[in-house]
């Protein structure tokens, strides 16, 4: 026999209007980036430009000066995939532009 507290506590939790809508965003998300626009994106490398030292060696004096620099892998530090491969990937995906240019492969 069901208690009818439990029975109408039942009745509340299935029939709530609230219950399908509860689609939380996930919590604990651990860096809070803004993400960058297309043409801000190497999409040769696959890094933020002002990043792409491939495409860019002018870029190095700077990032090297922002302390933002790998001289193990020459690459800057924030996305240095040798160093961190978990981390920079992380921050490479949240940096990334959803939208792809068409003209690009
Ligand atoms: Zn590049
Ligand atoms: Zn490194």
């Amino acid at each position: 026999m069901i208690h009818p507290i439990t029975l109408s506590l039942l009745l509340i939790l299935g029939c709530s209007p609230f219950a399908a809508a509860a689609d939380t965003p996930a919590a604990g998300e651990a860096t809070k980036v803004e993400r960058l626009k297309t043409d801000q994106w190497c999409w040769t490398h696959d890094v933020p430009k002002d990043k792409c030292v491939t495409c860019d060696r002018k870029l190095i004096p700077a990032l090297k000066k922002a302390k933002d620099w790998c001289s193990e892998h020459e690459a800057p530090e924030s996305i240095c995939v040798k160093c961190d491969p978990k981390g920079a990937k992380a921050q490479i995906d949240a940096l990334r532009p959803t939208e792809k240019p068409k003209d690009v492969k």
